[in-house]
Parts: structure tokens; C-alpha cells; sequence
């Protein structure tokens, strides 16, 4: 199959050469000639799969007929997050190098007034998440009746997040004869269910297996004791042994736990930065910028940074906790083995994480191979390792680990203006904390929706 085969305009196929893309991927084969059709599609793709591509491509072909009216946008994207939101539009910006369309992003945590200056001057493109786009619905600055498509991306993820109440009051805001492009990772019921009440008679496009994890992507488990010192001095270790490492995502369940890896991990002399939904908007982007630039190799994040992000050739993946839902497995290590390339995720697990580990395995239909031995089970080694803390280093390191919990916490609440700058890092005896804790600060910047 090639991208000339499916009906795209001459525009979008100088842009998509100019891409270097030479054939387009399953979904996209599948999707594009449904969109141009203006038939409503269910797609259930992985992220890494080409989705962005099989709806914005066939989007951009069709909105070169007509033309956008003042506060009326023509195509309107939902995403789940701020980062997809941004990613979106920079995927829309490299494909419609040909086009003079005008393309609006509404996201939380950016001020109101450059969002309004665009809509007003009409946008073909909205990318949106949910909260800002009513909001900015409510204060007039926005119609929705000039909507000819509305996507709606990461369906699962919304549904995650709690956005689907949001959703369907959009839907009921947006002309009924709309098209409508309905994308999931996952296919659970409650989506199933939610996609029934969003499409008319969708043309069903499914690229994998249902939570199926990319053949490219070597898995790990590790064993490790269950003490977070112990943890990291697993990871430490996984990282300096490590093959071919050329950048890495960290994994963890909590955005404390976020804060103190990351400075554990800087004070051991590693690159590595800090992401996760607490951060302010600026310093969330200058993070993600520096990763996807080098300047940082390791990205310490939260599952806010698990679902579809497009950092190009991740090498490789640490889940520090085994995450506690199985999917969030599944999108977590698809940050690695992207587009064909290859990819390696280990997973640190602890005496007392089966009821967490069996439920992935399950759901990847297969048995994830152990580098070294396995662990051995036992649901209660928490409160057995509280007991008694058997030597004289373990009790030192929890202490302190006490200790740093507590600074942690104490810099959580407070907003810090600084950005981490990653280059030129001081040695870690001398650096200077202070600097970097912006990067878990300011809860009160940050949209109630998006905490
Ligand atoms: P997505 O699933 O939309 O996040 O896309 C994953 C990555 O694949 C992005 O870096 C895209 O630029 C890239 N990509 C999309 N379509 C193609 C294609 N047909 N050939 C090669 N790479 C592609």
C-alpha cells in the first residue's frame, strides 16, 4: 500500500514526502480512506502506532475546501493532556507545511488571551483539552456549530482521568451531522459503551491485539528487596549496566516518589529530569523539550507521561513501581520500540507486588522473563521489614529516606519560579537543591482537572 493509494490531497503527500515517510502504517492504510469518506471511525491503535497521522493527514485534505469563520473552528481534537494536545499541533504543523490553515491550541495552564486573539481570527484546527475548551465556551469566546469533525483521542485516557461528563456535553454542543473519529488504546466495555453513544454507524479499525505490548520491546522483571533504597540501588544498578542506553523514561506510582528519585538519581551524578502533573506548564515543557533534545537522558516521570507521548527513539524504560493498573504497563513501555525500532523495559518488583505483577502478565498474554532470580513472593514484607530492620545500613538509609520524604514534602508546597537546567549540573556535593525543586511545586497552578 502506499499513501498514494489513499486519497490524500497533493498537498498532504508533499508533506508526508517531505516527512520521510515511505508507506503508511496499518492503521493508517486502514483509516484514511474511511476519514476522506467522512464515515465516523472507532480506531483501537497504540500509541506509536501512526495514529496522529491517520486522522490529521485525511483531516487536512478535506479542509482545504472552505474556509474558517471567527470563533467557528472547523475541526475540533480532543486530548486528554496538555503534552498530546501540543504534540498534536506540532504533528498538524509539519503536515500542513503547504497549507494556509490556522491551526488553535486551547490548554489549561497557558494564558487566556493569546487563545482568544486565534479563535477570534478562526481556526480551522481546535486541539483542545476538555476543561479549557468549555471554560472558553463559557465565556462566549467560542461556537461550536461550525464543526464539521471532531476527534476525540486517548478515549480510554479520558475516561482515566474523569473527562468523560466533559465529552458529552461537548458532543451535545457540536452539530449532530458531524464526523466523528473515535481513537482508544484500549478497548475495555465502558469504552465500547461510550463509542455507541459518540458514533453513527463507525467503520471499526483494531491495528493490534487488545493491550498487546509491541514485539520490539525487550521485557525485564527484576527482583529487588522492598525498601525504596533498595529500590534505587536496583536501578542504579540496571542503568549503569545497561546496553546501548540512550535515553530512558523512569516510571513511578506517585508523584512524591517522582520527587525523591529524581533527587536521588541527580545526587548520584546522573542526567535526568523531573515530569509529572503537578509541575507548572512552563516547566513541564522545558522538561520535555530538554529530553527530547539530549540535554537530559533520563526522565524521571509519572503516568502522566506514560500515555502518548512522542518522544522519538526511547531506548529504554525502568518501571520503578510495577504499576498498579496492568494497562498503564502496556502504555508505560510503549515510550520505547517506537515506529519498528527497538526497545528494552525492565521492571523493578517487589516481594509483595504480585497482585499487581500477575494482572500484566496476564494481560500480555505472556511471561515476562526474569534477569536473575526471580522474587520470591510474599505479600506481608512490608510490615515484616518495618519490624525489624536487620542491619545497621538498611536502618541508616531508612532514616534518611524519612528524612528526604519529609524535605520532599515540605517543597511540594510551595510554587518555585526556577527551571532546572539540566546542562552544566554542578557536582552533586555541590549542588544546590533549591533550584530544581520548581519542578514539584505549585498545585494551585494547576487546573483542578488535571491534579
Ligand atoms: P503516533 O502513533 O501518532 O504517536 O506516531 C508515532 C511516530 O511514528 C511519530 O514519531 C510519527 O512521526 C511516526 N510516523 C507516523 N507515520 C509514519 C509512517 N507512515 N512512517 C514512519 N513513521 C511514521
Amino acid at each position: 500500500m502506499k499513501f498514494e493509494d489513499l486519497g490524500l490531497s497533493k498537498k498532504v503527500l508533499a508533506a508526508v514526502e517531505a516527512s520521510g515517510y515511505t508507506e503508511p502504517t496499518p492503521i493508517q492504510a486502514q483509516a484514511i480512506p474511511h476519514v476522506m469518506e467522512r464515515r465516523d471511525v472507532m480506531g483501537i491503535a497504540q500509541t506509536g502506532t501512526g495514529k496522529t497521522a491517520s486522522f490529521t493527514l485525511p483531516m487536512l485534505s478535506l479542509l482545504e475546501k472552505g474556509r474558517a469563520r471567527a470563533r467557528m473552528p472547523r475541526t475540533l481534537i480532543l486530548e486528554p493532556t496538555r503534552e498530546l494536545a501540543a504534540q498534536v499541533e506540532e504533528n498538524i504543523n509539519r503536515y500542513s507545511q503547504n497549507h494556509k490553515l490556522t491551526v488553535a491550541l486551547l490548554i489549561g495552564g497557558v494564558s487566556f488571551e493569546d487563545q482568544f486573539r486565534k479563535l477570534d481570527r478562526g481556526a480551522d484546527i481546535l486541539i483542545a483539552t476538555p476543561g479549557r475548551l468549555l471554560d472558553c465556551f463559557e465565556r462566549g469566546k467560542l461556537l461550536m456549530n461550525g464543526v464539521e469533525t471532531l476527534v476525540i483521542d486517548e478515549a480510554d485516557r479520558m475516561l482515566d482521568m474523569g473527562f468523560i461528563p466533559d465529552i458529552e456535553r461537548i458532543c451535545k454542543m457540536v452539530p449532530f451531522t458531524r464526523q466523528t473519529l473515535f481513537f482508544s488504546a484500549t478497548m475495555a466495555p465502558e469504552i465500547k459503551k461510550l463509542s455507541q453513544q459518540f458514533l453513527q454507524n463507525p467503520v471499526q479499525i483494531s491495528v493490534s491485539p487488545d493491550s498487546s505490548a509491541s514485539d520490539t520491546i525487550t521485557q525485564y522483571a527484576v527482583a529487588s528487596d522492598i525498601e525504596d533504597w533498595a529500590k534505587r540501588s536496583v536501578l542504579r544498578d540496571l542503568i549503569n549496566k545497561a546496553e546501548n542506553l540512550k535515553n530512558a523514561i523512569i516510571f513511578c506510582n506517585r508523584k512524591l516518589d517522582v520527587a525523591s528519585l529524581f533527587r536521588s538519581l541527580d545526587k548520584h551524578g546522573f542526567s535526568c529530569g523531573a515530569l509529572h502533573g503537578d509541575m507548572d506548564q512552563r516547566s513541564r515543557t522545558t522538561m520535555l523539550h530538554n529530553f527530547r533534545e539530549n540535554n537530559i537522558q533520563i526522565l524521571v516521570a509519572s503516568d502522566v507521561a506514560a500515555r502518548g507521548l512522542d518522544i522519538p527513539d526511547v531506548s529504554h524504560i525502568f518501571n520503578f513501581d510495577v504499576p498498579v493498573n496492568a494497562e498503564d504497563y502496556v502504555h508505560r513501555i510503549g515510550r520505547t520500540g517506537r515506529a519498528g525500532r527497538k526497545g528494552t523495559a525492565y521492571m523493578i518488583v517487589t516481594p509483595e507486588d504480585q497482585k499487581k505483577f500477575d494482572p500484566i502478565e496476564k494481560l500480555i498474554g505472556k511471561e515476562i522473563p526474569w534477569q536473575g532470580d526471580k522474587v520470591a513472593w510474599d505479600a506481608k514484607a512490608r510490615r515484616k521489614a518495618r519490624k525489624k530492620p536487620d542491619n545497621p545500613k538498611q536502618a541508616s538509609a531508612e532514616r534518611s529516606e524519612k528524612k528526604q520524604t519529609r524535605k520532599t514534602a515540605d517543597t511540594s508546597a510551595k510554587p518555585q519560579k526556577k527551571i532546572h537546567e539540566p546542562k552544566g549540573r554542578k557536582p552533586a556535593e555541590e549542588s544546590d537543591h533549591k533550584d530544581k525543586s520548581h519542578a514539584f511545586g505549585g498545585e494551585e497552578f494547576i487546573p483542578a482537572f488535571l491534579r
